[in-house]
């Protein structure tokens, strides 16, 4: 039986992902990367890290993100939920 040996030529999300660092320094426009024209959960991601990305440069006048930074930015994605309701008004 053969699974999806057309497969071989693209990445897997994990792959993908773990090579993102690296795509997002060498290549302007990571959405036309091969991988997310057949994955729409790597395309989230990239929409998701480019905004965060576009964000944390406004506020972090950074030009060399290092490691640390885009593992904080994963897990921050990986850990993402809706923002817990504002407290009641306090006086
Ligand atoms: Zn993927």
């Amino acid at each position: 039986m053969i699974v999806m040996r057309a497969m071989d030529k693209t990445m897997t999300c994990a792959e993908f992902q773990d090579a993102l660092p690296e795509l997002f320094e060498s290549q302007s426009d990571l959405t036309g990367h091969e991988h997310l024209k057949s994955c729409e959960n790597c395309a989230a991601l990239v929409r998701d890290l480019e905004y965060i990305a576009s964000q944390a440069r406004l506020l972090l006048p950074i030009h060399d993100p290092s490691p640390a930074v885009w593992n904080n930015i994963q897990q921050a994605i990986r850990h993402e939920k809706p923002e817990p309701p504002a407290p009641a008004a306090r006086k």
